[in-house]
């Protein structure tokens, strides 16, 4: 068996133990790495949170609490920003995750229960909720899924109580477009949603829009076109009349919006009739752009709640921030598209992420300490990361050229352009390039060869999904809505069908951009990871299916982890402290030490227990290299 394999192996069999045992988490270093129990586990009350409260990451059995509880002492003590990582396949327990921490760090905050701290955190909290009934549908693998990917900002004063957060989406249709996905939507929105709505502060008319909009959605769904000889109709013409009231416009500029489309040919405007399948196309493109729209929109009304008020900082001290990071892991299908193509970038920028800041923060307290750096042995992704995101040059650049060409590119030729500019990449190839590779079984896939694994991709739907048009017809139709809040969401359709020049955003520049930027943010900040993984396919509590595990750990980069983490130290402490809790299993410590310093001593301790091989020591903390030495100190402890 191949080596990476074995290891692989192993390290599942180890989850698996733990998993049979109800423990769910584990550690590599300071990565969390969490099974899904599929089942409620009394280990999130108070008494718990008690348990890790203020306690170091090793003190304590593994716990997602021990993370939060690390972020925010380095964000308390050291005045650090951090930000909280989760990835992880569908189903994996993201979502659960980071609202187990927001609960953790709300629990932990505001002792003094100071009134306008206790309203942030609410409203932190409901927030949540208003955004999973919003983006969250159920799909075949995850009855709660969410649709969009989620970066939420927490506030802190410089007590360390949280004054608000902001958040920040990546919307990716991830259920694959399909109406009942909207159904979900408008069934979850109980009266508890409407609720949390209000408190938050969303006024009657806003909520009345909402669900106007769902409505709307929904009633899409059901408009069918019929043919007349070489004229489109609207088949259920009653419907127009419904959306029209919905819409708070005129039933015919309903009608001729899904019917027509607003062409200058020169100096002239016609007015073109849509053909049968171009009126299907814009009504579900219609479809989901109010609803993108729509949930943008409450994203950014939650946001002006919920940002930081009255905070000045020449009164009040340094205002810092925890992120929480819940976002889509690496994906393979058996059929892989433009949505797991972008998945499958963001979770390569992130790798990347991690590569850079574990290294850069080991390197710079190497650096800080004394301690002489030896190079690492890894993969660093960063190619992968070019052949995808590079100017001009990459798999992004190509795609958008194609789409800004006039006349009809197909998605085969964009296929063509890819081979012909990425030919010589060691990362991508394609049945052209390749034709004797029997893992590329179609004509229209590339394959890209991802830290992760390889994965083929179908070129089908590239085009379309890129250039993601919604007419302008549609635009303005909402614009000219007589709802005030309708017509708030779509400034764009101001625009004359004359003044229309610019190009929007290609939705593939629209997502490396987002991910740029949030890369950067979170590069700003001290990272703690939480990987997710889901133990089988059909929700069971019982059943951990190794195969399943041993691609998740791929997935996830986990031995990579390892072998990042591995070239350095697993934990380390300062003197003082390690001396405060492992003292006790010394004679030359015990009860007290009279050497010269607490270093001496800390060095006197673990030669006396034979770990000497295994530390290293710096001008304040002592550096422990492997967890199992952490472990075995931890065991001596407890039997005193
Ligand atoms: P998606 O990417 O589809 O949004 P996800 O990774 O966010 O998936 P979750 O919605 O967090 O997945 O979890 C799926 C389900 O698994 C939950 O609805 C819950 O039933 C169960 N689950 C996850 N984590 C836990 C946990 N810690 N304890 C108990 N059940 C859990
Ligand atoms: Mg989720």
């Amino acid at each position: 068996m191949h080596e990476c394999e074995y290891s692989r192996s192993m390290m599942c069999l180890s989850f698996c133990c733990r998993f049979e045992k109800g423990r769910i988490y584990t550690y590599i270093g300071e990565v969390v790495v969490s099974v899904n129990p599929y089942r409620a586990m009394n280990i999130y009350g108070r008494d718990t949170i008690e348990q890790y409260k203020g306690r170091e990451l090793y003190e304590q059995p593994p716990h997602l609490f021990a993370i939060a509880d690390a972020a925010y002492k380095a964000m308390k003590r050291r005045n650090k920003d951090t930000c909280i990582v989760i990835s992880g396949e569908s189903g994996a327990g993201k979502t659960e995750a980071s609202k187990y921490i927001m609960q953790y760090i709300a629990a932990i905050t505001n002792p003094s229960q100071r009134a306008e701290v206790e309203r942030v955190k609410n409203m932190l909290l409901k927030s949540n909720c208003v955004l999973e009934a919003f983006g969250n549908a159920k799909t075949n693998r995850n009855d709660n899924s969410s649709r969009f990917g989620k970066y939420m900002d927490i506030n802190f004063d410089f007590k360390g109580d949280p004054i608000g957060g902001h958040i920040n989406n990546y919307l990716l249709e991830k259920v694959g477009g399909s109406f009942h996905s909207f159904y979900q939507v408008s069934e979850g929105l109980t009266a508890a949603v409407t609720d949390a709505m209000k408190v938050i502060g969303f006024t009657t008319e806003e909520i009345q829009t909402v669900y106007k909009i769902l409505a709307t959605i929904l009633h899409l769904g059901n408009l069918k076109f019929g043919s007349d000889g070489d004229v489109t109709l609207i088949e259920n013409s009653k419907l127009v009349s419904i959306l029209g009231d919905l819409l708070s416009t005129k039933d015919e500029n309903v009608e001729k919006a899904l019917l027509y489309r607003t062409v200058a040919t020169g100096r002239d405007v016609i007015d073109k009739q849509h053909t049968h399948q171009e009126a299907s196309y814009g009504r579900d493109a219609l479809a989901k752009a109010i609803y993108e729209r729509l949930f943008c929109w409450i994203v950014g009304r939650i946001n002006d709640i919920i940002e930081v008020k009255n905070y000045d900082v020449r009164v009040h001290g340094k205002n810092t921030v925890i992120g929480v990071l819940d976002i889509y892991g690496f994906e393979i299908f058996q059929n892989n598209s433009f949505e797991q193509f972008c998945i499958n970038y963001c979770n390569e920028k992130l790798q990347q992420l991690f590569i850079q800041l574990v290294l850069k923060q080991e390197q710079e307290e190497y650096q800080r300490e004394g301690i002489p750096w030896k190079h690492i042995d890894y993969f660093n992704n960063q190619i992968i990361v070019d052949l995808v995101e590079q100017q001009h040059k990459g798999i992004f650049a190509v795609l958008d050229e194609a789409c800004m060409n006039v006349g009809k590119v197909t998605d085969e030729m964009l296929l063509q352009a890819l081979n012909g500019k990425l030919a010589k990449h060691a990362h991508y190839t394609s049945r052209k390039l390749s034709p004797t590779d029997k893992n590329l079984e179609f004509d229209r896939d590339f394959r890209i060869r991802h830290y992760a694994g390889d994965v083929a991709y179908s070129v089908v739907g590239f085009i379309d999904k890129n250039k993601d048009t919604l007419f302008q017809d549609f635009k303005r139709l909402l614009y000219n809505s007589s709802n005030p809040v309708l017509k708030a969401m779509w400034p764009e359709g101001k625009l004359s069908i004359t003044e229309v020049t610019k190009r929007p955003l290609t939705a593939a520049t629209l997502f490396k951009n987002s991910m740029i930027s949030l890369v950067e943010n979170l590069a700003s900040k001290e990272p703690y990871y939480v990987r997710c993984i889901k133990p089988n396919e059909v929700k069971s509590p019982l059943l951990f299916e190794h195969e399943r595990c041993k691609h998740q750990v791929e997935y996830l980069g986990l031995l990579e982890n390892v072998r990042v983490r591995r070239a350095g130290f697993a934990n380390r402490q300062i003197y003082p402290r390690f001396l405060q809790r492992y003292k006790m299993i010394s004679e030359f410590t015990w009860p007290n030490h009279d050497l010269p310093s607490d270093k001496e001593a800390v060095k006197r301790l673990l030669q006396g227990c034979g770990f000497e091989h295994d530390v290293a020591y710096g001008k304040t903390k002592v550096f422990i290299r492997t967890p199992r030495t952490i472990f075995s100190l931890e065991e001596q402890r407890a039997e005193m």
